[in-house]
């Protein structure tokens, strides 16, 4: 996945360790601690996170990691400093934000995400792809997770930073997040050769729900038989971080034990709610949305008893649907 080893690794563990060390140590690292205190994080959570704080100013990084002209180019490389295309000054990339590293399932830095400590914008920011950061592939927390927990039997996966870590501080060392994109192909598969469950959590906002669907589509053709998925949806306005600092550990548990609903039921009543079964003009265009979907799903028996349920809800015989999977639903 990333290059067996390349100069910018180094460099991106090098650039760790300063805004690591700058949290605990720079002139200007009250506004930072407080921040993080105020969103209830303690130093050992910081720790596990590795979490760092860029101080403001143009040069900071620059000047402890600059060296000659070629180590600047590898820091452009890595994303770290920004080269004004027109006058050529460079400068550094994260300002007067808290920084937190992103790792490989190695542990390796490979980028940062950084988030201003107000309301300034833009919220946060990450670093740009490079040769060894291609963020539709990473997730956020995946290494720390396994780290505090060798055998996990569900990984929860999360839309934000803060979300990873106040579940974490909570206790529940089991929540990845997205870059900032949509759960991918290519993340479920990563996600169940690790885990046979997987948990989406997202905001409980417009984004979040669209988020859900898109995470759905994502996991359909990872749905071995054996495997499963399930869904959380949260109250309105409410993330993962602030409900589970509003409610604790043991409510939020409970919630998804309670609430999270399977993925065949979450497809159902969402295909339900865009086409209304109650209607044969709806059954049928809810047969029409729901059988090529159902038809990505590799595990036979799961793939089987959806077909199934598309039967009893519309009244649909199987040689019917079947027949619609395979056909173009265009006419022309
Ligand atoms: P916080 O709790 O720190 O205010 P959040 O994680 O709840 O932030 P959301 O607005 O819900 O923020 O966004 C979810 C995730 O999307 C963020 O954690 C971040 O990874 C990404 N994101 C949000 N805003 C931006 C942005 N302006 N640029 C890049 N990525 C962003
Ligand atoms: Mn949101
Ligand atoms: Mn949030
Ligand atoms: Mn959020």
């Amino acid at each position: 996945r990333q290059p067996v080893d390349s100069p910018l690794y180094p460099l991106l563990a090098a650039a760790a360790d300063y805004y690591r060390q700058a949290l605990k140590s720079h002139a200007t690292r009250k506004s930072a601690v407080e921040y993080l205190k105020g969103r209830g994080l303690s130093g050992v959570i910081a720790r596990d996170f590795g979490l760092g704080f860029a101080p403001p100013g143009w040069d900071n990084l620059m000047k402890h990691l600059g060296g000659d002209a070629l180590q600047q180019k590898a820091l452009i490389d890595a994303g770290l400093l920004i080269e004004n295309a027109e006058n050529g000054k460079r400068y550094d990339r994260f300002r007067d934000r808290v920084m937190f590293p992103i790792r490989d399932s190695r542990g390796r830095v490979i980028a940062f995400g950084g988030r201003v400590l107000g309301d300034d914008k833009p919220k946060y920011l990450n670093s740009p792809e490079t040769p060894v950061f291609h963020k539709g592939q990473e997730l956020y927390g995946l290494y720390e997770a396994r780290q505090a927990n060798r055998d996990l039997d569900e990984i929860m996966v999360v839309e934000g930073y803060m979300d990873v870590i106040a579940l974490a501080q909570q206790g529940l060392r089991n929540a990845v997040a997205t870059l900032g994109t949509a759960t991918s192909e290519e993340h479920l598969k990563r996600l169940f050769r690790i885990v046979p469950s997987v948990l989406f959590c997202f905001d409980g906002d417009a984004a979040g729900r669209k988020a859900a669907w898109r995470a759905l589509e994502a996991t359909l053709p990872n749905l071995q038989d054996g495997r499963r998925a399930r869904f959380l949806f949260l109250p309105d306005g409410e993330d993962p971080d602030t409900l589970v600092r509003a409610e604790g550990t043991d409510a939020f548990r409970a919630r998804i034990q309670q609430h999270s609903q399977p993925l065949a039921d979450y497809f159902f009543q969402q295909l339900s709610d865009e086409a209304d079964p109650r209607s044969l003009e709806g059954k049928a265009h809810l047969a029409t949305l729901a059988a090529p979907l159902i038809e990505k799903i590799p595990g036979a028996n799961l793939r089987a008893l959806m077909r199934q349920r598309l039967t009893e809800i519309t009244g649909l015989n199987g040689e019917a649907l079947q027949h619609m999977a395979a056909a173009p639903t265009t006419t022309p």
